[in-house]
């Protein structure tokens, strides 16, 4: 049985592209009759809000979907928030140390950011430049998330290689790496970074088939070293396309980009919204209303582009009139 994943973060609102990918996630697993799961990525302290989490729950099931285990319904791989399963990440960190690949940094962005002679911008920013490297951690300290909490992060090594990957949607994707540079696992305030905690969760709660947004593309890459090192299966991909503005940007707040919320709010009926969002990936006509469960037949990845969608404002216009009108 396939089991999909959405795997939200908890510090604002969801919009319209987070919803898309939402239900797209929720398509792949039940089109497949595989079960879902709902996991709060929460370990952004400084950007968590508290009760965004209890608000993303309630609009995704507005707009008509549902989990079978999630930090509301429980489960048997519970806890599914982040903040609470850092003794997993400390295992797993424990395996990496162990295969000699993490390593003790006490560079901060700035020293990062001087020492990038031809400075490679990618998701986490300047390439590292690998000024760290040598200082390997000693696999048998008592606890890597306390060890020098406060004074350095740990990074994993990511060494010149080509990882390559099918991805569902974009087809075959290959990443370099260290082209990005070593990553960091662990922060700097002794909480396992992004990186490690979504493949310790993906694996430990038995996902088979991840889909997110094409944003993370190069972060597979990354993990994918983290999966091997911890010998732990790879799940297949799908990166879905992410949406933009008219100016090629981001869908943003200053687009007018709508969040759920919004429409909820202004009485919009979640069949309207969702046959918008099928209709902007090649799922449905444009104009069409249709429930999230009447979708499911449908589910077609060849069908959605693997170009990023492009939201107009006439598209914008269309989907405050026909959910609110
Ligand atoms: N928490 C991430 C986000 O909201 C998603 C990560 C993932 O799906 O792996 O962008």
């Amino acid at each position: 049985m396939i089991r999909g994943r959405f795997a939200p973060s908890p510090t604002g609102a969801l919009h319209i592209g987070n919803a898309r990918t939402a239900l797209l996630a929720w398509l792949q697993a039940r089109a497949a009759g595989g079960a879902f799961v709902m996991r709060v990525e929460d370990l952004d302290f400084g950007r968590v809000r508290p009760g965004f989490m209890q608000t993303q729950l309630d609009e995704l099931r507005w707009l008509g979907l549902d989990w079978d285990e999630g930090p509301d319904v429980g489960g048997p791989f519970a806890p599914y928030v982040q903040s609470e399963r850092q003794g997993l990440y400390e295992i797993a960190l424990r395996r990496v140390a162990e295969r000699g690949l993490l390593f003790e940094c006490t560079c901060s962005r700035r020293d990062i950011a001087q020492a990038a002679s031809a400075p490679h911008v990618g998701e986490e920013g300047p390439r590292y430049p690998g000024t760290c490297r040598e200082r390997r951690v000693d696999p048998s300290v008592p606890s890597l998330t306390a060890h020098g909490r406060g004074y350095f992060a740990l990074r994993a090594r990511a060494d010149a290689d080509l990882v390559c990957f099918d991805d569902g949607v974009m087809g075959q994707q290959c990443f370099d790496p260290s082209a990005e540079g070593d990553f960091v696992v662990r922060r700097k305030d002794g909480v396992a970074a992004y990186q490690i905690a979504a493949v310790v969760d993906d694996a430990a709660m038995g996902i088979t088939h991840v889909l997110r947004g094409a944003d993370l593309l190069s972060s597979t890459a990354r993990q994918i070293l983290l999966y091997r090192a911890l010998e732990l299966p790879i799940p297949s991909f799908l990166h879905v396309p992410l949406m933009l503005g008219p100016d090629g940007e981001r869908l943003a707040k200053r687009h007018g980009a709508v969040s759920l919320g919004e429409l909820r709010a202004a009485g919009a009926a979640p069949e309207r919204v969702v046959g918008w969002l099928a209709a902007t990936c090649g799922l449905a006509e444009p104009g069409e209303a249709l429930s999230a469960a009447a979708l499911v037949p449908r589910w077609d990845p060849s069908r959605i582009s693997p170009q990023p969608t492009t939201v107009t404002d006439e598209m914008l216009r269309r989907l405050r009139e026909s959910a609110i009108g």
